[in-house]
């Protein structure tokens, strides 16, 4: 039984169903839509096309961590203390709205307030929470700040590992009325933007990965692309731990020898924090390709066989040119 078919059939069926609890979102701007990328909103609403099977599983791990912490957040008795998926909407122009993954109204530390949890699922928590995520909240606290303008409003955004079972918390976001105005801003110009009125620019970051506008897109355009914020940290993050890694091999060298002087070619030894085992491994003989090219070239392209290609990573400092 061959269930990959049916299971891409699946995973769209499951995507469209969850996208409708959202209502028809060609027909307005939502807090994550603010946060992102003109573009990319402008053609999702204007020319929609359904995400790659790969991405939809993506969106599918996220709806998984949002049933994940319901399910743990009723079994720890707090089901009366939450809404989930709250509609909120600008009272001015109804089109901008927001749909908050939770909105708690309790207090837990001797301070009641209104505390919106946006969810996300990552791959690798990251250091700090992307530049999107804080927008997205930071326009849910200001749409809540608009209904509910006497009460204590906070909010924070829970980045769920599921593979590596990990859970982070980035609290302590409040309403606050200069991002809050930026914001409100920007949702105005993604109107303007839907109504013709001024040009959707392309604006790179990390939601990129799942763009199914990206094959055109000028912000992607190589030989050399503008890095967003948080794909530069993570680049720069891995060139550190790169040369880490180097320095770490460059030192085990040199160990590796003072261990070897001291034990010599065979050797089993232990302390009650390490054991150190030296054994030696026989000589053997492998093919030289490069002599068995020049010398028997009909023999070795009858030996070749195909090397799948793979993708090369390269992170690598940039040198400051000074004048
Ligand atoms: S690839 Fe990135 S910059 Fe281009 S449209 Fe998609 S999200 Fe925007």
């Amino acid at each position: 039984m061959n269930l990959i078919p049916f299971i891409e059939t699946a995973v769209a069926a499951l995507n469209r169903n969850k996208s409708a609890e959202l209502g028809d979102r060609t027909l307005y701007i939502g807090s994550s839509d603010v946060s992102g990328c003109a573009r990319k909103v402008y053609l999702q609403k204007k020319n929609p096309k359904e995400p790659s099977v790969s991405t939809m599983l993506k969106f599918s791990r996220g709806h998984v961590a949002e049933t994940l912490i319901e399910n743990m957040f009723n079994a720890a008795g707090v089901g009366h203390l939450y809404e989930t998926q709250v509609e909120l909407q600008h009272p001015v122009y109804s089109s901008l709205k927001a749909h908050i993954d939770f909105l708690f109204n309790a207090d837990f530390d001797g301070n009641p307030e209104l505390h919106v949890i946006e969810v996300k699922s990552v791959s690798a928590i990251p250091d700090d929470p992307f530049p999107q995520w804080e927008d997205q909240l930071a326009f849910q606290l200001g749409l809540l700040r608009i209904k509910y303008p006497g009460e204590k409003i906070g909010g924070s955004i829970l980045a769920i590992d599921l593979n590596a079972g990990k859970v982070h918390q980035f609290n302590g976001y409040e309403y606050n009325d200069a991002v809050f105005n930026y914001l409100y801003t920007r949702a105005l110009y993604l109107l303007d933007c839907l109504e013709e009125k001024d040009e959707a620019l392309p604006s790179a970051s990390h939601t990129c990965s799942f763009c199914s506008y990206r094959s055109d897109c000028p912000a992607m355009t190589l030989p050399v692309v503008e890095l967003p914020p948080e794909i530069e940290a993570l680049a720069s993050k891995y060139a550190k731990l790169n040369s880490t890694k180097n320095h770490a091999e460059k030192e085990m060298k040199s160990i590796r020898q003072e261990l070897l002087d001291f034990t010599g070619p065979v050797f089993k030894g232990r302390s009650d924090k390490v054991g150190l085992v030296v054994s030696s491994v026989a000589p053997s003989m492998a093919v030289d390709a490069e002599l068995l090219k020049n010398q028997f070239p009909n023999i070795y392209t009858g030996v070749l066989k195909g090397r799948a290609g793979y993708t090369k990573l390269e992170c690598k400092p940039v040198k400051s040119v000074t004048a």
